[in-house]
């Protein structure tokens, strides 16, 4: 769901503030019935008019980005970082991420217009399973990767279940690689849960989101989603 006036100004026939005086002025309709209402919102799927005319509503765009390292999970930065969108080819759509990956985090990234979509996929509720590999120091013993999936105490509470597998072990580095799956998404939290058993990430990177993943992608690409993965999401 979305405000009124965002909709309207999303749709170019107008900005917010005019969008506002429009829908003050009783020019604008949602299903037929005048709104008056500042504070309205509607879904994709209501009928918007503005001086009987019906709006042209964005398309709606989903795509699956392998984000690089070194970039920003927003559509702006102030200061003048690389951010997300920077990677996109020219699209009209304001598209935006979904969730965020940490600047120094790659991987896997879905971006989208679709508000009520993007809401959807971040609600705890869904419990998306998010894979992450990640370069660790040290090597952490069967104990402290049973800690890592059974719940790790954080300053903002105890983490959910996890799976956690240790991929390969480099004793004379001291440096581990691990799969760790989780379904929540509090910041930075796989670098915290790794923090807390004493072995800090030095690499990070999303592997898979859902049944999705990354193959055919490398750092900096992007594709489309097939509408019948759009609705296996959904
Ligand atoms: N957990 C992190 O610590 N960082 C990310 O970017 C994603 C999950």
């Amino acid at each position: 769901m979305e405000r009124l006036q965002k909709v309207i100004a999303h749709a170019g026939i107008a900005s917010r503030r005019k969008a506002e005086e429009l829908i003050l002025e009783g020019k604008v309709k949602v299903n037929g019935k005048i709104v008056t209402e500042l504070g309205s919102k509607v879904s994709s799927n209501d009928k918007v008019e503005v001086n009987e005319i019906p709006l042209e509503r964005e398309t709606k765009v989903y795509l699956l980005m392998y984000k690089p390292r070194g970039v920003i999970s927003a559509v702006t930065d102030d200061k003048n970082r690389k951010v997300v969108t920077d990677f996109l080819p020219e699209i009209k759509e304001r598209v935006y991420p979904v969730g965020r990956l940490d600047y120094d985090t790659s991987g896997l990234l879905i971006l989208t217009n679709d508000g009520d979509f993007a809401n959807l996929l971040m609600h705890p509720r869904y419990e998306i399973h998010k894979t992450y590999v990640a370069k660790v120091k040290g090597i952490p013993s069967k104990q402290m990767l049973r800690q890592l999936e059974k719940g790790i105490k954080l300053e903002d509470g105890l983490t959910a279940p996890a799976k956690a597998k240790l991929l390969s072990a480099d004793k004379k580095t001291q440096k581990s690689i691990i799969e760790l799956t989780i379904h929540e998404g509090k910041n930075r939290q796989v670098r915290r849960m790794f923090e807390a058993i004493g072995h800090p990430v030095q690499k990070l990177k999303r592997e898979r989101y859902a049944f999705l993943n990354l193959h055919g992608l490398n750092a900096g690409e992007v594709r489309e989603l097939s509408p019948h993965e759009v609705k296996q999401l959904r």
